[in-house]
């Protein structure tokens, strides 16, 4: 596969940067200089960095050496406030990126910030508290010459950031998988994607909350050294913690053993999407190779943190794995797991052979979950009109996009 030219900043660790200075006779301190300024101030070009000596600057540009801030190529803005923005990479390939303003509620592996469930019946409280703006902190800030964006101020907002260039996977409800698998994400390029949105919708964490998933489009754990270290750099470099992360893995086994081992990492998520081998297989083909028993022998010894729950998410697909029988089967999969469960309804899409259940189907499905003493939420969808929806990132550009 094809890897990003390595002349970019972004993507190079603390020591990297430091290595970087020294390596051309300036102090160590240099580095750390260049780490804030890539990825706190999340500046866009060398020239910008006030705080370095212009030589060193001139002499890094000489050297072939950029920020590597990827380009928006497009945006678009749903009517429920998400954006969907179409990243541009170095070399001419292009991922999506999603603004969500208020979270996705799926941000928090325990459900302990869960806010846009819908009729969970489980605690209303949640759902208004997840609704209701938050006070804005007398530390919020305020950018010179730039409004923040209504959709921040004061508010909590999830980003959900790509992993590879479509994806490998081939789940068969997901566009994504329609794509195939271009190639990995450098670990510059994944952060790149979150420090690009952060500067245009004026976000600032770690004084504003933003939650990361990585959900959009690729497999992370097929891509896991460079998703680790962009785990890394956002938590050291911009500011967001590992806490307000959270990982979606179409069921990479071994991976998840190792991920159980990160001394710094985000929270789980796996995507279960049928509730036996043979209704597993028929829609993630992935299930051949590690089967439920191996999958969920892993999220049983998945060493879970105090507090934290693992998630699993299951896209219901109507007459194929939404029967009351299939949730019983769910509930016997994940007992004795200290688990949530996402619903997610099918988002639909023409070229997909599945329909989306009926809103009472979905409600019966959880109320079978609920009963059975697991959290269960419905996630909201989001950003459907634009195409900003789970599975539904294929890069579709045919819409009109928003005017930038
Ligand atoms: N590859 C990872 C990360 C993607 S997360 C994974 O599979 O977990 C995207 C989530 O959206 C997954 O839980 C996936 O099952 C779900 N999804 C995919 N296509 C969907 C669709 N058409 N409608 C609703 N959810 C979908």
């Amino acid at each position: 596969m094809p890897i990003q030219p390595s002349n970019s900043l972004l993507g190079l660790d603390l020591q990297e940067l430091t290595n970087l200075a020294l390596g051309m006779g300036q102090p160590a301190y240099r580095g750390q200089q260049l780490f804030d300024a890539v990825y706190r101030q999340k500046i866009e070009r060398l020239d910008q960095v006030s705080t370095l000596p212009v030589e060193y600057r001139d002499r890094l540009a000489e050297e072939g050496w950029q920020v590597g801030l990827p380009r928006i190529a497009r945006k678009f803005i749903s009517s429920d406030g998400t954006v969907r923005y179409l990243v541009e990479l170095a070399d001419g390939e292009t991922v999506e990126t999603v603004w969500m303003p208020e979270g996705d509620g799926g941000e928090s592996g325990d459900g302990s910030e869960a806010g846009d469930e819908i009729e969970s019946g489980i605690d209303p409280e949640r759902v208004v508290a997840g609704l209701r703006p938050a006070v804005r902190g007398p530390s919020a800030p305020l950018r010179a010459g730039s409004a923040p964006s209504p959709h921040v101020s004061g508010r909590r907002a999830t980003i959900c950031v790509s992993s590879q260039v479509g994806c490998a996977v081939n789940c068969k409800f997901c566009f994504t998988a329609l794509l195939g698998v271009k190639r990995n994400l450098e670990a510059g390029e994944i952060v790149g994607q979150i420090a690009a949105v952060l500067r245009e919708q004026g976000a600032e964490p770690p004084l504003q909350r933003v939650n990361i998933v990585f959900m959009g489009m690729g497999e992370p754990f097929l891509n896991y050294d460079n998703f680790m270290k962009s785990v890394r750099l956002l938590a050291e470099g911009v500011g967001i913690p590992a806490s307000r992360m959270t990982v979606s893995t179409a069921g990479i086994v071994p991976r998840i053993h190792d991920f159980g081992q990160e001394p710094l990492r985000p929270k789980l998520a796996i995507s279960l999407n049928g509730s036996n081998d043979v209704l597993r297989t028929e829609v993630m083909p992935l299930n051949r190779k590690w089967n439920l028993g191996e999958l969920m022998k892993a999220a049983r010894e998945f060493p879970l943190r105090a507090r934290e729950r693992l998630t699993f998410e299951y896209v219901l697909l109507a007459d194929v794995n939404d029967a009351p029988e299939q949730a019983r089967e769910v509930v016997e999969l994940v007992r004795g797991i200290r688990a949530k469960i996402n619903l997610i309804a099918l988002n639909p899409g023409t070229e997909l052979p599945y329909r989306t259940p009926e809103q009472e189907r979905v409600l019966a499905f959880q109320r079978i979950l609920v009963a059975a003493g697991i959290p269960t939420f419905v996630r909201r969808p989001r950003g459907r009109d634009i195409f900003a929806a789970c599975g539904q990132l294929k890069r579709t550009v045919e819409i009109a996009p928003a005017s930038p």
